[in-house]
């Protein structure tokens, strides 16, 4: 199958103009203005869209979402749900990175590898972290390296907790011990054998991935950081710990609660850190959708529970734009080629000759999402959802 899309505004994140894209199966054959059809040759099987007032945008790289749920952090009945299907397309996002949470004792990583599984089956790009916020960590086969070597979905480890009340307080040396396990697992499977690390609100921040990397042959870059927006102090460390050749992430769900209680948008920490001079490529956000968002009253005690949003990471990529003044192409970079870097999925998070054809299609007054393709596939067309799931009738 031979797709055209022309004249579409295309961010590749680098803005390109208005430009023509050939996709050949899965496959971007060729980015090229005015391609026509009679120049390639092709006959049959072709799809022409005029893609004109749109913008084209790679899809989406969320590297941290609770596929299976999370929370629980309240009780049982305080567990967040499963990721849905059409939530992901709808929200831009085709490469998704899958995580357990809090809790790794009712929950388990064969269900994220079952879940992963299943999204990737419908036509999205579905990965996941072994391991867990707790160390000795959990895995599927019994290590780090047997799951990263045997299991193609495995690309890294995460979410180890560090620097929380819900941590199991590593220390350097075991968190150097992943690091190195990972490494060498990602050189034997080819993937990066990248290390997310949960941060919490506790003072020490980033300290103990400073002590692994200045005592033992561990690269800081190696570890790749989450909730880096917490809180000012941890912003503050975040920073320096990029501008050592780290990348960090900031994460897009929140709530007035969370807010008010010290967390710097995602979208700010975005603007603010490029402001301080951090390089634009070590700067990723992430949603934690299905994570679970607390909203405590005036005492501190717990009043609701909200679900982290996927949608969030394109709402809080346009506020950086349109609030932070962020340049589009910059602001995109940090959900598309930079966190598709940083996690070894090297066809993925750009346009380009070669890379996956994974895209999206804004619309260039509103930049609200109408169409998403996977893979050279269509799941959304035009704000209708096109991809075939066993479920899809059932779910209508
Ligand atoms: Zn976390």
């Amino acid at each position: 199958m031979i797709r055209l899309i022309k004249n579409a505004q295309v961010f590749a994140p680098r803005n390109l103009g208005k430009t023509d894209v050939l996709i050949s199966g899965s496959r971007i054959l060729k980015i090229d203005s005015n391609i026509s059809l009679e120049t390639i040759g092709a006959q049959e099987c072709v799809e022409v869209v005029d893609a004109s007032g749109k913008i084209m945008v790679p899809g989406y790289v969320d590297t941290l979402v609770h596929i299976t749920g999370g929370g629980g952090e309240g009780g049982f009945q305080t567990r967040t749900p499963e990721i849905e299907f059409d939530n992901i397309v709808r929200a831009g996002v085709t490469s998704l990175i899958g995580a357990l949470g809090t809790d790794a004792t009712t929950r388990g990583l064969a269900d994220v590898y079952g879940k992963a599984m299943s999204l990737s089956q419908s036509g999205l790009n579905c990965f996941m972290y072994t391991g867990s916020y707790e160390v000795p960590v959990k895995t599927i086969t019994g290590s780090i390296k047997s799951d990263m070597i045997f299991i193609e979905p495995v690309i890294g480890v995460g979410e180890i907790a560090i620097s929380d009340k819900r941590s199991s307080q590593p220390t350097p040396h075991e968190l150097a011990r992943i690091a190195s396990d990972a490494k060498v697992a990602g050189m034997i499977a080819g993937k990066t054998g990248i290390v997310m690390i949960h941060l919490g609100d506790e003072e020490t921040c980033l300290e103990s991935l400073h002590q692994a990397a200045d005592q033992f042959a561990v690269a800081l870059s190696q570890f790749y950081p989450t909730h880096i927006n917490r809180n000012r102090t941890l912003f503050e460390a975040g920073i320096e710990f990029a501008k050592q050749g780290g990348t960090i992430d900031f994460t897009t769900s929140t709530n007035d609660s969370i807010l008010k209680s010290g967390e710097i948008r995602a979208s700010q920490a975005l603007a603010k850190a490029l402001q301080a001079g951090v390089p634009s490529d070590r700067l990723t956000m992430s949603s934690d959708a299905q994570g679970s968002l607390p909203n405590f009253d005036e005492d501190g005690i717990l009043e609701s529970l909200d679900v982290g949003a996927i949608d969030s990471l394109h709402n809080e990529m346009l506020r950086a734009v349109k609030s932070e003044g962020v340049e589009f192409s910059l602001a995109l970079s940090a959900i598309t080629s930079n966190p598709a870097r940083v996690t070894g999925l090297h066809r993925k998070g750009q346009l380009k000759q070669g890379s996956d054809a994974d895209l999206n299609l804004l619309d260039s007054e509103s930049l609200a999402i109408s169409s998403v393709m996977s893979r050279g596939h269509w799941l959304l067309q035009n704000d209708e959802m096109v991809a075939q799931t066993p479920f899809a009738s059932a779910a209508t």
